[in-house]
């Protein structure tokens, strides 16, 4: 079982696995995307917070204030109260010097994973956006240290890939690059597509936390689309760190979604699509984030070597650990992105 946050609706699996039942390599899903929609309500999403946040009485934005010394009972960990649990669970407060400490780990890591990343642009984007997290989101300070204190998950061990797999269950190796841009000048959904998920990957003999992460979009062609794929970003790392789930009714964000959409607004990444986790607007903002950024990402590499890339990485064969570099004229959005 896995956390998967698919926006193909199509495949709608009623699972909503927690991390601790994710997989990871993703050679061993012979099935294709299983998508779980990740849903979402964006109509409410101004409201969500607070809206939120006075339906579970979790503080908005200084959870690390949180007082609370004796936690109510545990929450369900798939329902949105979960999300309160988390905030209100009294641990530690960390300063520069550990989130500095992390960073360095996360880059490590970030490097460590380059086999199985499609491109640099991707592998900035993360570091990136986890230090824009780590620096303006309480919320986000907060997640890692319960993780932490909880003997959770250790953001400075995770893991991360882009995969992308065929959509229609098949063998990506069946899937030609000429398929791709048949089915987006068709305005057909793309032959392979990533579903994002907290997953794990085995690496030298241990097993690691890891992220499933589509292509970053470029932040200056596509910011909604990248803000978007930031706090897609956090919400798999929040499955992790707060061993929050996915909502099993169809009108709820979720605990997960709702500490992630927390992150991103106290770091300005703006509001999110879609006001529940299955909401169409929500999975169908995934889809077309996703099929701009494969589209852009093939036009600004060397469209083969990045396609076959893919496949590899599909296939679990890790790809060389030289990143496709962003094209020149994308290299300066490439330093801006965090
Ligand atoms: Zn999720």
């Amino acid at each position: 079982m896995r956390v998967t946050d698919s926006p193909a609706a199509k495949f709608n699996p009623p699972e909503m696995p927690g991390p601790s039942n994710s997989r990871g390599g993703a050679q061993k899903r012979p099935a294709g995307p299983q998508a779980q929609p990740d849903t979402a309500k964006q109509a409410r999403a101004s409201s969500v917070f607070s809206e939120g946040a006075a339906k579970i009485a979790f503080p908005q934005t200084r959870p690390a204030a949180a007082s609370a010394s004796a936690p109510a009972a545990k929450p369900n960990r798939h329902d949105d109260s979960y999300a309160g649990f988390v905030l209100n669970t009294k641990v530690p407060e960390l300063g520069s010097a550990d989130t500095s400490a992390i960073l360095g780990k996360v880059a490590d890591n970030v490097s460590l994973s380059r086999g199985y990343l499609a491109n640099q642009r991707t592998a900035d984007a993360i570091n990136s956006t986890l230090a824009e997290a780590l620096e303006k989101s309480p919320t986000f300070r907060h997640t890692v240290s319960f993780a932490s204190s909880q003997g959770l998950s250790d953001l400075g061990k995770v893991l991360f890939q882009t995969v992308y797999e065929p959509t229609d269950g098949g063998f990506i190796d069946d899937i030609e690059l000429g398929d791709v841009y048949e089915a987006y000048e068709e305005g057909n959904p793309l032959p392979i597509m990533n579903v994002a998920e907290a997953c794990e990957r085995d690496i030298d003999g241990e097993t690691r936390h890891a992220v499933n992460i589509g292509i970053a979009p470029n932040s200056e062609q596509f910011p909604a689309e990248y803000k978007f794929w930031q706090e897609c970003l956090v919400h798999e790392l929040t499955h992790h760190l707060c061993d929050s789930g996915d909502p099993n009714d169809s009108t709820s964000l979720g605990p997960t979604e709702l500490l992630a959409r927390q992150v991103a607004a106290e770091a300005g990444w703006g509001e999110m699509p879609g006001g529940s986790y299955n909401d169409p607007a929500r999975t169908s903002a995934m889809t077309d984030r996703n099929t701009k950024a494969l589209i852009a990402a093939l036009g600004s590499h060397d469209a083969p070597v990045l396609f076959d890339r893919l496949k590899e990485i599909c296939a679990d064969a890790p790809a060389g650990t030289a990143l496709p570099a962003s094209d020149v004229s994308d290299s300066e959005s490439d330093s801006d992105a965090g």
